[in-house]
């Protein structure tokens, strides 16, 4: 039974509403929330205390704890499940998450060397069954791609179980422990919660206090049902499609539910790996034939793991219609020869929703939702966990500033103005790429939207009337009639029918109408409008145009220094240090710690705005160093200049940019000139531009940006 206490009317509401304001230098201020409160374990019977918990060890959660880990705020994680799920869900891993995930101790490394071979996933293909005709085919990766032109990393396949794995790791190597119920019995009075992953807790109740939440964590002690009392500052609710804490906060969602219905089966065959890899290697196979349809994903052609979708027609269709068995010869149908290997792992049901929560934060900040909790989408391009492991990245170093006192609690809402419009938008995009998936059956003859109105039909008009099983013999007589479009009889070019259908999927597949893999210019070109930002004017037309421009989906993603941008990646090598390597512009921005960057190019005024930037971070206590940077074949004499421009600091860096053959400068690339400053925030995103010589006061100016980053409601004096 979920419960919420206190939620409505409640002291906590009272006692702080008003005005939060900063004063510089000021630990608590009276009127700004106690949202990191004592550590301390809550003596007298109290429950113990840590400023944050997460519900849910999915992999957002668990990106989210080993960022706030790392960036020195304590936290636990609660998952219900008792262990971690094996079915995979997630396995296209997009370039703005891999460029965050080589930031989380090497992760993205390790899943590179990790994921199968990329030959071996690089298509999707279409096709009659996986040994029949094959109807077409998209490769999905270009050569620069390769070259990592747009992002010093490639995207990757890997599957979200391993990448789970993966992370639990990273985790234990910066102090986590896994816990079941059993392993620590049920007092939690003498409980120490940080760096620990509590499996088999619920969070099933929540209780607003005067300076924090009290989780009710219920969890199985031995065959009887207990709950644990937790008291957090903050509850991060990462707990899924389904999220309870969602619920318990009273969030609701917008959009559209139950797009389809599906039955997802995982199972392993090695001779089917070995045949594919060997034939016809990809990642995903969309199978028509008159005895079956699926999408086959291929997790692991390697080791034969698979994951087959099947679309699935409740109450008519019981999910209990697929057993084992019935799973077992709908592979066969689907194969087209008989692997002796199949072993059928689990089968589960599921929902394609396209939903964004209303809002991301409940509670009186003391409640917010990340990863699927935060939004569902359809999963076609993969951008639910991406966009839920970005969630996580833009928040926690706001946090970070929260908890050093450094930022104002209206932070916290610029999470919500920042990434639910991301949400938003990758909805609309998903429903699209999912229409696009479903327009290649609609021109083979078998119109998905058809079968989906005839079901709807037969359940409105026919449910009451006839029995159930007659409803299911009619529905499947129907899709049978449907299937047979799909006949080698139809589907050949000798058939006047089947040679028009060939040839509108072929011109959809190369015009790129179909299910594409890659987004570059939605996955790294998003831009944050409104948040910790010092917003650039943008001309109402100028805003209007590249929306419009966004939205005819141009798969080119364009660079851009523009604010709320990511940070256009370029390569570059450190001057005046014996080191010679390259590294990215993303890497001037340390991933260890919440750090602000001024990019700078070597001129007198853009240095006078960098002193002013050290000073004033060095007073707020932020993190913040200078990156200079120099023109490909600077002299070393030159480059000393920083030292004596930006005397007496010595966080700053002289780089050599290294321009690829096509673009002359980093300026260049950015399409701006030398004479711009770019701030650059701990998550990469450009927080503020301007051009140096159009400064007057550099002091006043950085105080006024970084008041306005900060979401101070008065200037830093
Ligand atoms: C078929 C399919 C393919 C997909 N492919 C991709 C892809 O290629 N790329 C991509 O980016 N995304 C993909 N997705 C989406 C992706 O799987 C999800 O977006 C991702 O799992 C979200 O991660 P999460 O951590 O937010 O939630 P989840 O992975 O759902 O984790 C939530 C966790 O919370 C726990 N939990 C739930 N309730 C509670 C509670 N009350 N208390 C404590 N714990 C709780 C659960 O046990 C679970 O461990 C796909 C989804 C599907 C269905």
């Amino acid at each position: 039974m979920l419960s919420i206490a206190g939620a409505v009317g409640g002291r906590l509401f009272c006692v702080h509403r008003g005005v939060t304001w900063w004063r510089p230098r000021r630990r608590l201020l009276p009127l700004q929330l106690p949202l990191f409160s004592s550590l301390a374990a809550g003596g007298g019977g109290a429950p113990p205390h840590l400023p944050v918990v997460i519900a849910g060890a999915g992999p957002v959660g668990l990106v989210l704890s080993f960022l706030l880990t790392k960036f020195g705020i304590k936290c636990a994680v609660l998952d219900k499940n008792v262990e971690f799920t094996r079915h995979p869900r997630a396995h296209f891993i997009n370039n703005r998450t891999m460029e965050i995930f080589r930031k989380l101790d090497g992760l993205a490394g390790d899943i590179e060397n990790s994921q199968p071979p990329v030959d071996l996933w690089r298509k999707f293909v279409y096709c009659t069954s996986l040994s029949g005709s094959i109807l077409g085919s998209v490769d999905h990766m270009k050569q620069e791609d390769f070259d990592k032109v747009i992002s010093p990393i490639s995207v990757a396949h890997f599957s979200q179980h391993k990448l789970v794995d993966l992370l639990i790791k990273k985790l234990e190597g910066i102090g986590f422990q896994t816990y079941l119920p059993d392993e620590i019995g049920s007092s939690t009075q003498d409980l120490v919660l940080e760096n620990k992953i509590f499996m088999g807790h619920e969070c099933s109740s929540i209780q607003l206090t005067d300076d924090g939440i009290l989780i009710g964590a219920s969890f199985n002690n031995a065959g009887r049902m207990q709950e644990r009392k937790i008291h957090c500052g903050l509850l991060l609710g990462a707990d899924g499609a389904r999220s309870t804490v969602r619920e318990l906060a009273g969030i609701n969602m917008k959009g559209q539910r139950d797009l389809q219905k599906l039955v997802s089966v995982h199972f392993l065959s090695r001779d089917l790996g070995k045949y594919l890899s060997r034939e016809r290697p990809g990642m995903l196979f969309f199978i028509f034939n008159p005895d079956a349809v699926g999408v086959l994903v291929a997790h692991d052609l390697e080791h034969g793991e698979f994951v087959l979708q099947i679309p699935f027609y409740p109450p008519q269709q019981m999910f209990e219609d697929f057993s084992t068995k019935v799973c077992e010869e709908i592979i066969v149908k689907l194969v087209g020869w008989e692997p002796t290997d199949v072993q059928v792992l689990d089968v589960k049901p599921w929902a394609m929703h396209a939903e964004v929560a209303e809002k991301y934060i409940g509670c009186n900040n003391r409640i917010i939702l990340v990863g699927d909790a935060a939004h569902r989408f359809p999963p076609a391009g993969g951008f639910g966990m991406n966009t839920g492991v970005q969630d996580a990245h833009n928040l926690a170093w706001k946090l970070c500033l929260l908890q050093n006192d450094v930022a104002s609690t209206s932070i916290i809402q610029t999470y919500e103005s920042e990434r639910q419009p991301v949400a938003i938008f990758n909805t609309e995009l998903s429903v699209d790429n999912f229409k696009a998936a479903m327009s290649i059956p609609a021109t083979l003859g078998l119109d998905p939207t058809v079968a989906n109105s005839v079901h709807q039909v037969i359940n409105s008009s026919l449910g009451s009337v006839i029995p159930r099983n007659l409803q299911k013999k009619l529905l499947e007589g129907l899709f049978s009639i449907g299937r047979a479009q799909l006949s080698d009889y139809i589907l050949n070019e000798k058939n006047p029918l089947g040679s028009s259908r060939l040839a509108r999927l072929k011109s959809i597949l190369d015009e790129g109408k179909s299910l594409q893999l890659q987004f570059p210019a939605e996955d790294l070109g998003f831009r944050y409008e409104l948040g910790a930002l010092d917003a650039e004017d943008c001309a109402e037309t100028t805003c209007e145009a590249e929306k419009q421009k966004h939205s005819k989906r141009s798969r080119e993603y364009v660079p851009s220094a523009k604010v709320g941008s990511r940070l256009p990646h370029m390569l570059m090598r450190a001057l005046s240090t014996s080191n010679e390597g390259v590294f990215s512009t993303l890497d001037l921005v340390s991933g260890d710690k919440p750090e602000f960057a001024l990019i700078i190019a070597p001129l007198k005024e853009s240095y006078d705005l960098a002193r002013a930037m050290l000073k004033i971070a060095d007073e707020l206590k932020l993190s913040a160093k200078i990156c200079v940077i120099w023109p490909q074949g600077s002299v070393d004499a030159k480059v000393r200049g920083s030292r004596s421009e930006l005397a007496p600091w010595t966080n700053y860096v002289d780089v050599e940019e290294i321009p690829r053959a096509s673009v002359n400068s980093w300026w260049e690339t950015c399409q701006i000139n030398r004479k711009s400053i770019i701030l650059v925030r701990p998550d990469e995103h450009v927080a503020w531009r301007t051009e140096s010589d159009r400064v007057k006061d550099a002091d006043s100016e950085i105080r006024r940006v970084f008041s306005n980053v900060l979401c101070l409601t008065r200037p830093i004096r």
